[in-house]
């Protein structure tokens, strides 16, 4: 099917919640993907921040392949060791307490709502503007967002918003009726903006203080993003309970919420389920993407791969590059156009958070040639 006649389908049959890009992918290697008319791009986005490792990563298909003659799916009804040595992995290498399985950031965040609410029945949760959490109606109304929310009140209640960048207002709307604060370390889909360690630091005070929980959603820059597995081990700060998803399948869907030990038995035997969640072949996928990025190595060069992106960017007079490791920001007069020219005169994939802002989220894999291709080609567009 040519690419118009595909359009038309697709606004036929498909709900209109996307605008999408004019191109259709059919195939991708690291962090290449290739077009219907046989164009090669180059993807510093990887699908919204997920192909951590790269498009079709070897490692990944073989580990799916042999999970895929083997076992495919039997619920958690049942015992099945692909999730459990998983959640041991993930919790140890983390917060250390216990991990519940989702199939999507939103259900992760869900989890860690529940599992708030559970401790301190009907407490209110503290949320930072900018932030977004998901579009499930629990993470929605955790996203103080009104052109999202509006269409869909009334929302979840409960939930509190205050300035990403006032620790006293932060400090002043937690209290012994708070049940948790959830703040995303590097806030990503309104356009990447690092949020500070006085307010990371503030947050940790105020829930030691009332007993609220400190999650950080760590979707997007969990897992390597920001050049450490966890972009919370580069804070002062450890928050209760951390939530990922996006590149921890590396391109499946898988979400996880993983608690300190003193928050691991808050959620008990019938309090929350999922059919699909720490299904074998996602779980399988999420071992062999762990096992190329939990690696002190590949996040030092994560480190050195970001700083080379965001050097060269200001090299091209980007306005207020910003971010950690391989999630970068910067402004640009028109970023939807940037997007749009980028795709189809560099074939370069890249994405508008905002009418002024882009982001550039490639696989943790590309190499620094790429990155110096990247930058030229972006160059290109913005000389
Ligand atoms: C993408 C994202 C989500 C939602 O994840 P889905 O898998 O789309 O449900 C939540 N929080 C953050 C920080 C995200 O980047």
């Amino acid at each position: 099917m040519a690419l118009d006649e595909l359009a038309t389908v697709e606004d036929r049959f498909v709900v209109g919640t996307y605008a999408r890009q004019q191109v259709e992918f059919v195939s991708g290697q690291g962090s290449w993907l290739k077009d219907c008319e046989g164009n090669h791009y180059l993807d510093l986005f990887a699908g919204v921040a997920v192909c951590q490792i790269g498009h079709c990563h070897p490692d990944l298909v073989a580990a799916l392949e042999r999970q895929l003659e083997t076992l495919i799916h039997v619920s958690n009804h049942y015992y099945t060791a692909t999730g459990i040595e998983l959640a041991r992995r993930l919790a140890e290498g983390s917060l250390g307490g216990k991990v519940f399985f989702a199939n999507s950031g939103a259900e992760a965040n869900e989890c860690a709502i529940k599992l708030a609410r559970r401790r301190r029945p009907a407490g209110e949760i503290v949320v930072l503007e900018g932030a977004f959490h998901g579009r499930t109606l629990g993470a929605l109304s955790a996203t103080p967002d009104p052109p999202k929310q509006r269409p869909f009140e009334p929302l979840v209640p409960g939930f509190v918003a205050v300035d990403r960048e006032n620790p006293q207002a932060l400090a002043d709307a937690v209290t012994e009726r708070t049940a948790a604060v959830f703040i995303e370390p590097i806030q990503g889909e309104s356009g990447v903006h690092p949020i500070s360690a006085q307010m990371l630091e503030t947050a940790r005070t105020a829930c030691d203080r009332t007993g609220a929980v400190l999650v950080f959603d760590e979707i997007q820059c969990g897992v390597g993003r920001t050049g450490s597995l966890w972009a919370y081990e580069q804070t002062r700060v450890e928050p209760d309970v951390i939530t990922t998803a996006k590149g921890l399948g590396g391109g499946l869907p898988i979400g996880a919420c993983i608690t300190s030990p003193a928050h691991a038995d808050v959620l008990r035997v019938g309090d929350h389920g999922s059919t699909f969640a720490a299904g074998p072949v996602v779980c399988a996928g999420a071992e062999a993407v762990l096992d190329v990025v939990d690696d002190a190595q590949f996040l030092d060069a994560v480190t050195h791969k970001g700083q080379r992106l965001a050097s060269g960017l200001e090299r091209l007079r980007a306005d207020d590059v910003r971010g950690r490791g391989l999630m970068v920001g910067f402004e640009v007069e028109d970023a939807p156009g940037l997007a749009r020219r980028a795709l189809s005169e560099q074939k370069l994939v890249i994405n508008a958070t905002g009418p002024t802002s882009a982001r550039l989220t490639p696989a943790l894999t590309i190499t620094d040639d790429e990155i110096d291709d990247g930058l030229s080609r972006l160059g290109t567009l913005l000389g």
